[in-house]
């Protein structure tokens, strides 16, 4: 019997709904087309989140304005903003005025594909799917931290609002939901205090806040994903790793404890982690 792609990926089956049907309407075939097509899906919100965030540091138009070369300011054709084919076809540089493009473009497009992809072949579809829409405001969140240490309260409501959204389906049978709505509310709730907490005793001590604002916003979104165990504990896993990160730049002499870092992006990137990661790990 020929083993398929996702069962080669997903050997446990671990909550997998996918490839009985996709094997069933489209044969052997379908596993590795249906896995190309989601990678392709991922690679797509990978490049929308990218320009966003782009756009949102640089205060441009955000979804309505067409995709211009930073370096030229002509307008790119729909062959030219393919994710990764693209960049790979003009070997990361403009076409018309040769400008090099940053590898941040294809470097977020197949990690959107990839991470995309392990969440269809290990979640069931309903929250695989909704996991890819937080992919995306996630995606944002990361890159307007990296690039301009800013995250922004009404993209973070809105990725809170949706995983409340989603609870309630769930409860109500609609779809395959990981929490209750309860489990949801208690979930932000206790995801932004234990932040607020610390901030507030670091304050006391150091005369000068440990977080940003937007940290609280994302924290507290994350905790609607999350629920009220798993939310703060990607809030201490956060910190480690932000902790790790600062105390190597220190020993390479890029930074000394005043320096700023971006905390979003450590968060966000152990929760687009989360559903592959941490629930193997916990
Ligand atoms: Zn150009």
């Amino acid at each position: 019997m020929t083993t398929s792609l996702v069962q080669w990926l997903n050997p446990k089956g671990i909550g997998f709904i996918f490839d009985p049907a996709i094997t069933f309407h489209f044969g052997a075939a379908g596993s590795p087309m249906a896995a190309l097509f989601v990678f392709c899906l991922g690679a797509c919100l990978g490049s929308f989140a990218n320009a966003c965030a782009m756009r949102l540091v640089r205060d441009e138009d955000f979804v309505a304005a067409a995709s211009r070369c930073r370096g030229c300011d002509t307008r790119l054709a729909w062959h030219e903003n393919l994710p990764i084919i693209g960049y790979l076809k003009q070997r990361g540089r403009c076409r018309h005025c040769g400008m090099k493009l940053s590898p941040r473009y294809i470097a977020v497009e197949v990690l959107g594909g990839l991470l995309l992809l392990s969440y269809a072949v290990s979640l069931p579809l309903g929250i695989a799917a909704g996991f890819g829409v937080a992919l995306v405001f996630t995606g944002i969140a990361c890159l307007t931290d990296l690039e301009s240490l800013t995250l922004h309260p009404a993209l973070l409501s809105a990725l809170g609002v949706i995983g409340i959204c989603l609870s309630v389906a769930g409860d109500a049978g609609l779809l395959t939901w990981h929490l209750t709505s309860a489990q949801t509310l208690a979930g932000v709730l206790v995801s932004a205090l234990v932040p607020i907490a610390i901030n507030t005793s670091y304050r006391l001590i150091r005369g000068r806040n440990g977080f940003g604002e937007g940290d609280f916003w994302l924290l507290a979104a994350f905790g609607a994903w999350l629920g009220p165990i798993m939310g703060p504990a990607l809030f201490i896993a956060a910190s480690w790793l932000g902790a790790m990160v600062g105390i190597g730049m220190m020993l390479a002499g890029r930074a000394s404890t005043m320096t700023k870092l971006p905390f979003g992006l450590f968060a966000g990137s152990a929760f687009i982690l989360w559903p592959n990661l941490f629930t193997r790990v916990f």
